[in-house]
C-alpha cells in the first residue's frame, strides 16, 4: 500500500551521488529503485554491500534494502514503475575540457523508450547549462509527447566523506523547474526536510538541520539551477587556489598561512571553509567542473580567465610539494618514501583525480620507491597503481625505514599518529606535510625537519630549512 506522501522515484545510476540519493530518498518514505548497468555493482548492492565509503551508508542501506529500497540493471523496470527519474551518471570531461553528456543522453533515450505514463525527468548529475532542452529534445525526437513529461533540474551538492548527513541536512535544495506540476512532485519529494518532519524522529541521521530549523528550499528555472551548480564548484575551488597563492606568498615573506587564513576566515563574509592551504583540489568535480564552467562560458562567447589562473595554480601546487620532496631529499633517485594519504581528500576512498596519486607517479618517474598507507583508499589505489607501490597496514608500516614520509590527504587520524614512534620508523626524520596537518612547533620539539605549505619549514639541520624562494634580486646570504 502507497502512502500518500510517497513517491515512486527510479534513480539511474548507482555511483558516489546516485547510490546516496537513492537511500536518502528512501529513508525518507519514498519507495525507490535504484539502476545501474554495471551487473557487478548491482549483484553487490543487493546483497548489502554499500561498496564506497561513507558515513551512515551501510546502516541505511541494511535498513531500507528489500523494504522500500531495491536494485536493478533493468533501467526500463525502473522507468516504469517510477513517477519521478534521477539521472546521476557520470558527466565526465571532454578531451576539450567541457562535459561528456553521452552517459545523460543515452539514458535520456532509453527512458523515452521505456516511458508509460507522465513522469518528471530529474537531473541530479553536474551537467551544463541548456542541458534540461536538450533532455527534451531527445524525449521529443523519441517521439514522446510535451504533455507526458517535464525535465527539472535538482544538482546535488554533497561532499564526499559526509554525503549521508549532506543530503539530509542540505544548505539548499535547488529545484529548477518551470512547470507546477514538476515542482510540486519534487516538493512533495522533499517535504520531510523542507518541513523538518524527518528531523522529528528519533532515528533521523544526525546533522546541522532540525524540526526548528528546517533545509532551504530555493526554487528557479532549470538553467538558473544548472548554473547555481556549476558556479558554486568553481568558486570553491577558487577558494581554494587562492589560498594556495596566498601561502605561496606566506612562505616568501616568513609569514604563516595558517594565521593568515584564520584571520581570513573570521570574517563571515569570507568564512573559514575551503581555506586550507595544500597541494591543490583533485576529485571527481573540482577539476572536471571548473573546465565545464569554463567550456560554458567560451561556447556562449565570453571569456572567464579567473578559472585558467584557479587551474594553472592548483596544477603548480603539486610541482611546489616535488620542489619541497627535492630541497629536502636532495636526489631522489633510489630513495624510498613512505606515503600518507591515497585518496583526493580525507574521509573517501575515491581517488579519481587525486592529487596524492599523481605526485605518486612524479616520484615514481624520478626513480623514488613508495610504501603508501590510506585508510580506505588502498583498494581503489591498488587498481589504479598496480604493485608499482608497497601498500603498508598502517601509517607506521608505510614510515618504516623510509628516507622521508609524505602527507598526500588531510586525513583527520593522521594528525593524531604518535610521533615519537613515527621517528623511530623512519629512517630519517624527515615529514614533509602537503595538507599542513601538524603543527611546526610540535615537530620540532619531536626532532623533526619539517617542511609544509605556506609556513617556515623547520629542521634540527639549518640548511634544509631554507627552502623558500628568493625574492627578485636576493641571494641565500643577503638574508
Ligand atoms: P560515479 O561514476 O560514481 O557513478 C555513476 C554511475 O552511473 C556508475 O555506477 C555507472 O556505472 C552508472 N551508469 C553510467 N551509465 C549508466 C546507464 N546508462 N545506466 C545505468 N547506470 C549507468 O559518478 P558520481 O561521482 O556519482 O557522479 C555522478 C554525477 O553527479 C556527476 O555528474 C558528478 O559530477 C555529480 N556529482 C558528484 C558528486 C560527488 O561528490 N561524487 C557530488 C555532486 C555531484
Amino acid at each position: 500500500m502507497m502512502e500518500d506522501s510517497q513517491v515512486r522515484i527510479a534513480v539511474i545510476g548507482s555511483g558516489y551521488v546516485g547510490l546516496v540519493a537513492a537511500v536518502c530518498f528512501a529513508e525518507l518514505g519514498h519507495r525507490v529503485v535504484c539502476v545501474d548497468n554495471v551487473e557487478a555493482k548491482v549483484q553487490a548492492l543487493r546483497a548489502g554491500d554499500s561498496l564506497i565509503h561513507e558515513h551512515f551508508l551501510p546502516e541505511l542501506l541494511a535498513k531500507h534494502r528489500d523494504v522500500n529500497l531495491s536494485f536493478t540493471t533493468s533501467l526500463a523496470d525502473a522507468v516504469r514503475e517510477s513517477q519521478a527519474i534521477f539521472i546521476a551518471v557520470g558527466t565526465p570531461p571532454t578531451g576539450q575540457g567541457d562535459a561528456d553528456l553521452s552517459y545523460v543522453e543515452a539514458v535520456a533515450c532509453e527512458i523515452a523508450r521505456s516511458m508509460n505514463e507522465y513522469k518528471v525527468i530529474v537531473e541530479k548529475s553536474t551537467v551544463p547549462v541548456y542541458t534540461s532542452d536538450w533532455i527534451i529534445r531527445v524525449m521529443m525526437r523519441n517521439g514522446i509527447e510535451r504533455k507526458d513529461f517535464d525535465v527539472a533540474s535538482n544538482p546535488e551538492f554533497l561532499r564526499e566523506g559526509t554525503a549521508v548527513s549532506d543530503f539530509l541536512h542540505p544548505d539548499r535544495i535547488v529545484i529548477g523547474a518551470d512547470n507546477e506540476r514538476a515542482i510540486e512532485l519534487l516538493r512533495k519529494i522533499y517535504a520531510p526536510l523542507a518541513s523538518g518532519t524527518y528531523y522529528k524522529s528519533a532515528d533521523a541521521i544526525p546533522g546541522r538541520c532540525s524540526a526548528e530549523n528546517p533545509a532551504s528550499l530555493l526554487l528557479t528555472t532549470p538553467k538558473s539551477a544548472e548554473l547555481i551548480k556549476h558556479a558554486s564548484n568553481a568558486f570553491l575551488a577558487t577558494k581554494i587556489s587562492f589560498i594556495n597563492a596566498v601561502a605561496n606568498l606566506c612562505e616568501a615573506v616568513d609569514a604563516d598561512i595558517e594565521d593568515v587564513a584564520m584571520g581570513m576566515g573570521m570574517d563571515t563574509r569570507i568564512g573559514r571553509q575551503f581555506l586550507r592551504a595544500g597541494i591543490g583540489y583533485g576529485g571527481s568535480c573540482f577539476p572536471k567542473d571548473v573546465a565545464a564552467f569554463r567550456a560554458v562560458a567560451n561556447q556562449v562567447g565570453l571569456d572567464f580567465n579567473i578559472l585558467e589562473e584557479v587551474e594553472e595554480i592548483n596544477k603548480l601546487q603539486k610541482n611546489r610539494f616535488l620542489q619541497k620532496v627535492r630541497a629536502a631529499l636532495w636526489t631522489l633517485r633510489g630513495k624510498r618514501l613512505g606515503v600518507l594519504g591515497l585518496a583526493f581528500k580525507g574521509d573517501t576512498d575515491d581517488i579519481r583525480e587525486s592529487p596524492a596519486i599523481d605526485v605518486i607517479r612524479a616520484l615514481q618517474s624520478e626513480g623514488c620507491t613508495i610504501s603508501a598507507y590510506d585508510p580506505a583508499a588502498m583498494q581503489k589505489a591498488k587498481a589504479d597503481l598496480g604493485d608499482s607501490i608497497q601498500y603498508a597496514g598502517d601509517a607506521y608500516e608505510a614510515a618504516q625505514g623510509a628516507d622521508a614520509l609524505l602527507v598526500l590527504t588531510d586525513w583527520p587520524q593522521f594528525a593524531t599518529l604518535d610521533l615519537a614512534r613515527l621517528k623511530t620508523a623512519l629512517r630519517y626524520p624527515i615529514v614533509i606535510d602537503g595538507r599542513n596537518l601538524f603543527l611546526p612547533a610540535t615537530m620540532q620539539e619531536h626532532g623533526f625537519a619539517y617542511v609544509s605549505m605556506g609556513r617556515a619549514s623547520i629542521s634540527p639541520i639549518r640548511e634544509l630549512a631554507d627552502d623558500r624562494p628568493l625574492p627578485v634580486g636576493q641571494t641565500r646570504n643577503s638574508r
